[in-house]
């Protein structure tokens, strides 16, 4: 071992208390402390923040923290004060502060006292400080929650955008560390563009949770009895309920409430005294369940949820797969539970109706993900690792059994031929059109997009009729997962041939398929309000 090494092991026990690293933590911490550009990629919970806590700690100057959470950061700055002698170690610069307090803070960070320096991306656009900033020593930029900068990320920050501008004001040689827990390949390419810091050493670690289980039912007219039956066999467990709507949040708590269950609701229209106490009866297990919108988790430390249960389908898989996160933090069971009507798809493009096309477009290729995982009868894990740009192989990967696809599998037949059709007509087609357009072309159904490109005309339109659309749906998702097509993300889902299915093409092998499952049959209208 390195002095080096050791060094930074007895500064992890001296600041944190920790007598190991987590994961990819001591590689991030000594590239981050060369003075490398770095990009940190992990799972929420992966222990992101001391990859450049520690850092800033040990490093000459402050660190620059950019984060777009408030609450999150005065957690994190209370939490740095509690393990040093001086209480200006950790400070947020932020518009709540008075005169006194900003020059104390200035005073604190000139004088080198101040290691960590939080700010909201707003702040950073006030000239004061960025003059300020610019004249003092900065260690290192880390940009928290970077997928903020990313129209593709789930929770899009325009302020984010300017960050790299900034940066370079404050200091032509800073270093940059951008972190996230979203890995999308798209939303990736973007961050390290933005950020001007494509020569970032990258650490990604792996989505997979083994302990999580993850399950889709169809949605019915039953969904709240059928609730209320899980967390009955789940008796004294913790548990969150997602529901999209502030009302249906309130409706279900009480529903459960009145079945016995001990449930509070939780959602950004109550107000603040109320919030933090049904999340500290939550936290304290005074009650079992919080039925709450997407306002409710940030930040939440709870270690043994048990289970968490998407009343409705959320927007993408990023933010499924951040919400079921929350599950299971202790390595204990956690049950993920969503239920799936076509219906809540619909409703979600209605919201995004507004917006300005760019968005839609982006809104509606992250739902037809989501419709995809939902129908799919690939195993839910291989799915979602898929879809964060990871390889997962259910026979020698952890957790590869806890699905209900791979519990439950349906039958599987033979689908080479049909397989050879698709590429076939994706390879025709000169790669032009998006899944629904091209199953159209398959059947043999012309719309003003086929016609203008007069693909109607050509011999192959109709090849596969004698199945129908859903088949031939059914098919692609699993083409996709299997990696012989691909979505082009700038074209939001024109597909493409991969390198293996070309490959395919010129020599065609065995390919068993599962009929995915047809949910929207019972689908019922009455369950969202
Ligand atoms: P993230 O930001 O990636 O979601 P956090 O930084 O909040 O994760 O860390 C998650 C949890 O792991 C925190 O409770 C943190 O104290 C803990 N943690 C982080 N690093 C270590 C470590 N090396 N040893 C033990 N616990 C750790």
């Amino acid at each position: 071992m390195g002095i080096a090494e050791i060094d930074l092991h007895s500064a992890l026990k001296k600041y944190f208390g920790f007598t190991g690293f987590k994961g990819l933590q001591e590689e991030v911490i000594k590239n981050v402390i060369e003075g490398n550009n770095t990009f940190v990629i992990m799972p929420t919970g992966g222990g992101k923040s001391l990859c450049y806590q520690l850092p800033a700690l040990i490093k000459d100057g402050t660190a620059i923290v950019v984060s777009p959470l408030i609450a999150l950061m005065k957690n994190q700055v209370d939490a740095i004060r509690a393990v040093s002698d001086h209480e200006g170690v950790a400070h947020v610069l932020n518009s709540s502060l008075n005169k006194t307090e900003v020059r104390r803070v200035k005073d604190d960070i000139v004088n080198g006292i101040t290691k960590l320096l939080y700010v909201a991306p707003e702040s950073l656009t006030k000239e004061e400080y960025v003059e300020f900033l610019r004249s003092v020593t900065i260690s290192f930029m880390a940009v928290d929650e970077a997928h903020c900068i990313s129209e593709w990320g789930h929770d899009f920050r325009p302020e984010y955008r300017n960050l790299r501008h900034i940066i370079k004001r404050i200091g032509d040689n800073i270093p940059i560390v951008g972190l996230t827990a979203t890995a999308t390949p798209k939303v990736q390419e973007d961050i390290l563009k933005s950020l001007g810091m494509t020569d970032a050493v990258t650490f990604k670690a792996s989505f997979n949770r083994p302990n999580l289980f993850y399950e889709v039912r169809p949605k019915t007219k039953n969904v709240d009895a059928d609730i209320i039956r899980f967390i009955k066999q789940n008796e004294g467990k913790s548990g969150i309920v997602y529901c999209l709507s502030r009302k249906r949040v309130e409706e279900l708590a009480q529903v459960l409430q009145v079945n016995g269950i001990k449930a509070v609701p939780y959602h950004a229209g109550l107000d603040s005294k109320t919030r933090v106490k049904h999340q500290d009866m939550f936290l304290m297990e005074d009650v079992d369940v919080v039925v709450a919108t997407i306002a409710f988790g940030m930040g939440i430390d709870k270690p043994d949820v048990r289970f968490v249960i998407h009343h409705d389908i959320p927007k993408s898989i990023e933010s499924y797969y951040q919400e079921t996160g929350r599950a299971g933090r202790d390595g204990g069971e956690g049950h993920c539970l969503a239920y799936y009507a076509y219906k809540d798809i619909e409703k979600l493009e209605k919201f995004m109706s507004g917006k300005p096309v760019a968005e839609q477009e982006i809104g509606h290729a992250l739902l037809q993900e989501v419709v995809a995982f939902a129908e799919t009868s690939v195993s839910r894990r291989k799915f979602i690792l898929h879809y964060f740009g990871e390889e997962f192989d259910n026979e020698t990967g952890e957790g590869g059994d806890m699905d209900d696809n791979v519990r439950n599998p349906k039958k599987q037949v033979e689908a080479q031929a049909d397989v050879k059709v698709l590429l076939d007509t994706v390879k025709s087609t000169n790669e032009k059109y998006k899944s629904k357009d091209l199953v159209q072309v398959i059947v043999g159904n012309s719309n003003a997009l086929i016609a203008s490109h007069k693909t109607d005309t050509q011999p192959f339109f109709g090849i596969g009729k004698d199945k129908d659309a859903r088949h031939w749906m059914a098919l692609i998702r699993q083409v996709l997962v299997a990696g012989l097509l691909k979505k082009d993300i700038e074209t939001y889902g024109v597909l493409r041939l991969t390198e293996e299915g070309h490959e395919f093409i010129k020599h065609p092998r065995s390919f068993m398929m599962a009929e995915d499952h047809v949910y929207d049959e019972t689908a019922d209208d009455g369950i969202i309000t």
